[in-house]
């Protein structure tokens, strides 16, 4: 084989790699995102449980309070007909019944202004915050199913892509010398798939340094392996490869 042919297998095989890569990694960033979505998820779930659980226990005390003024409210009536029907005989009977009658309507008194001071305005913060989480939750959902239905579609996408590609690799790499191949790896795994660089007008394309016009000249005769100065990567004449 001769070094003009070698060179352009690694330029095929570069081109195969990258596409390779640009599989990998267009895919690896949805299952990050995923993740992340998910988790975000959950902490407005946990939270909106929170509030409502929260929610929940200030009516809970409310109807307390509204079951216990029931009871007051009966008690003041009772007594209040046990003082009219004259049935009470010791005024130290009638004071305890009337001091019953004061302290339930304070009672009373206290439990409404309680109830209504203390709750109406956590009331209406723990709403304003279970509307606000529903919007998030609503934006998160509709993130989160696209990205799960574009790792989907990638990876049916990407299943099938990855096998020809890494078949037609494995068919490469049976014309591709190994010293050829080590050589290539060594640039490939600093370069992310990019070890090989085309040299068009006199620049290489990996990294437009310029590259002297002897040099040019002598990487288009393409009589042994030339390498960029300032990136490293293996040049190749851009009239190599479309010739
Ligand atoms: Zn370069």
């Amino acid at each position: 084989m001769s070094m003009k042919e070698r060179i352009l297998q690694l330029y095929k095989l570069n081109r195969i790699d990258r596409e390779l890569h640009e599989l990998i990694s267009l895919k690896g960033d949805i299952p990050a995102k995923i993740e992340d979505l998910s988790s975000e998820k959950n902490q407005l779930d946990e939270r909106a449980n929170e509030l409502r659980a929260e929610l929940d226990d200030i009516m809970a005390s409310e109807s307390n309070v509204q079951t216990e003024n029931d009871h007051l409210l009966e008690k003041i009536e009772k007594n209040d007909e046990l003082l009219r029907s004259g049935a009470v005989k010791s005024n130290k009977e009638y004071d305890a019944l009337a001091k019953e009658i004061d302290d339930a309507t304070n009672k009373i008194k206290e439990n409404e202004k309680a109830a209504k001071a203390d709750n109406s305005a956590r009331k209406s913060a723990i709403e304003n915050e279970l509307v606000l989480i529903a919007g998030q939750l609503e934006d998160v959902n509709v993130e989160l199913e696209q990205n799960l239905k574009e790792l989907d579609e990638l990876s049916k996408q990407t299943g099938e892509e990855e096998t020809e590609l890494n078949e037609q690799r494995a068919e490469l790499l049976k014309s591709i010398e190994p010293e050829d191949l080590s050589y290539y790896e060594r640039i490939s795994s600093v370069k992310y798939g990019e070890a090989v660089a085309v040299v068009r007008k006199g620049s290489c394309l990996g990294c437009y340094s310029s590259i002297p016009p002897q040099k040019t000249i002598e990487i288009r005769t393409a009589d042994k392996f030339y390498a960029c100065e300032s990136c490293g990567r293996i040049l190749i004449a851009e009239e190599l490869i479309t010739a």
